[in-house]
């Protein structure tokens, strides 16, 4: 009897401890609501969109492939089979699109490059793509809009699928020559890059979940494609920075931070599922920047021990992108271990997570320990009934403010979208859009919740 005693205060100290260590944040709204907002002067907004999911006619990457063909079991890849197709005809509409900028008041807007559209093939390269990113770039300028440009957010051309993309350590070489070529061709106008968009969002659903391209599911592969992304970010950013141009320009990398909280606090197994899912999600390529250390032995599935003394320090600013948490609960089912659950009370959003803004503060908080500035680099909503898009720009900017106010060094925001545009997986059924799209006519509407943001804008200047 004595010891099952000792079992079971001993099984309380650790969950007390682990509750203690890992609080789940929750303000009282009743009380935060009426606070005033306060950002520095040089503080930015903007909002961001990537090649794939706007420009349309994307037919030379992975993601048309993909699109365009059936899993093994004879089902689609994207819900109700949907293609990017001609997306937001963003690559002919981007001088009117640059209009919807200046109506809602952004300074700067986050825009990726298409690899595929500008290295057609292997070491060749289209001058037209080329002098179209140039128009855009020029055109955002005359605009008083401030670039920030992506290098890689998600999508590969065909050739380079073909080689064996990011599974292979060596292939990097590929990426950074096209990266070499664009920040010369841009570097003179643009000085903030972006190198990889969320190393961890690429790795885990190309690798792991198998939702994205190359719907693989191999643990072990996925964290090596996320430890070569981190070993692409150091690479391009010394060779970038040893470029004329490199010293001046900011470069950095983007990471998606998710917290993974327990769906039952006093259950042990929820917890591990969650510290789990965190060391590969999230601590992973913390450990890397700040360290330059990949350790993670997850017996079974993962081994990885990598050091990298040239990553640490190497990125000029911490970009963020931050939606929400999920909370996990353990199950005895040797095909998925765990499974997401939402706490009643809380608001969904349309994909299946909640409005946690106090997330977004956890994430700032957590990601200050890299010591660099910080830029949201993305946080939006899909809402298709637009009734809680005011509500989530509101709280979410309010989270950010509270950071600014603990003196974190947060620089500007980029609202996840400007427009609806095509969602991955989900196809065109997410309305993440400041402005809604018909995707018929591609008439663009302001969203009525969207002017939150813009009163925000306003009430900041
Ligand atoms: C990606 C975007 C995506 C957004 C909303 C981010 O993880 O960078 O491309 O559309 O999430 O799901």
């Amino acid at each position: 009897m004595i010891y099952f005693i000792y079992l079971v205060m001993f099984y309380f100290s650790i969950i007390v401890f682990l509750r203690i260590s890992y609080p789940e944040l929750r303000w009282n709204w009743n009380l935060e609501k009426d606070k005033k907002l306060n950002f520095p002067k040089n503080f930015f907004w903007g909002t961001a969109t990537a090649s794939h999911q706007v420009e349309g006619n994307c037919k030379n990457n992975n993601w048309y492939n993909w699109e365009n063909n059936f899993n093994s079991d004879g089902k689609p890849r994207i819900k109700d089979n949907q293609k990017a197709g001609l997306a937001c005809d963003h690559w002919n509409r981007f001088k009117d699109d640059v209009s919807l900028l200046k109506e809602l008041g952004v300074s700067h807007y986050r825009l990726s490059l298409e690899w595929s559209k500008i290295e057609t093939e292997k070491n060749k390269f289209n001058e037209d793509a080329l002098n179209h990113y140039s128009e855009v770039i020029d055109f955002l300028l005359e605009n008083n809009i401030v670039p920030y440009v992506t290098l890689h957010h998600f999508t590969n051309p065909i050739w380079f699928d073909e080689l064996g993309s990011f599974e292979k350590e060596k292939n990097i070489d590929f990426f950074i020559n096209f990266c070499k070529l664009v920040f010369n061709r841009y570097s003179d106008k643009v000085s903030n890059w972006c190198t990889i968009n969320e190393p961890e969002v690429y790795s885990v659903m190309g690798y792991f979940s198998g939702i994205f391209p190359p719907g693989k599911k191999d643990a072990q592969l996925s964290a090596e494609v996320q430890k070569n992304l981190l070993i692409a970010h150091t690479r391009v950013y010394h060779k970038l920075k040893s470029l004329p141009n490199g010293k001046k320009c900011k470069i950095g990398i983007v990471k998606n931070v998710m917290q993974f909280d327990p769906s039952r606090r006093w259950h042990l197994l929820d917890w591990l599922a969650c510290r789990i899912t965190d060391t590969v999600y999230n601590k992973m390529s913390l450990s890397y920047l700040k360290y330059g250390k990949i350790k993670i032995n997850i017996p079974f599935f993962i081994n990885i021990d990598y050091t990298n003394k040239d990553a640490v320090g190497a990125t000029d600013f911490f970009g963020l992108n931050y939606y929400s948490h999920v909370h996990l609960k353990f199950q005895f089912d040797k095909h998925e271990f765990f499974t997401n659950t939402y706490p009643k009370n809380d608001i969904m959003t349309d994909m299946p997570y909640t409005i946690y803004p106090e997330g977004l503060y956890r994430a700032i908080r957590r990601v200050k320990s890299i010591n660099k500035p910080i830029i949201i680099t993305e946080n939006g909503i899909a809402d298709s009934k637009d009734d809680r898009r005011g509500l989530f720009i509101k709280r979410y900017i309010y989270a950010v403010n509270k950071a600014i106010e603990d003196d974190i060094d947060v620089r500007g925001y980029f609202y996840w979208s400007l427009m609806d545009n095509f969602e991955w997986a989900e196809g065109y059924d997410m309305k993440f859009g400041l402005y809604e799209v018909d995707f018929k006519t591609q008439e663009r509407k302001l969203r009525e919740g969207s002017k939150e943001f813009i009163k925000i804008i306003n009430e900041s200047k």
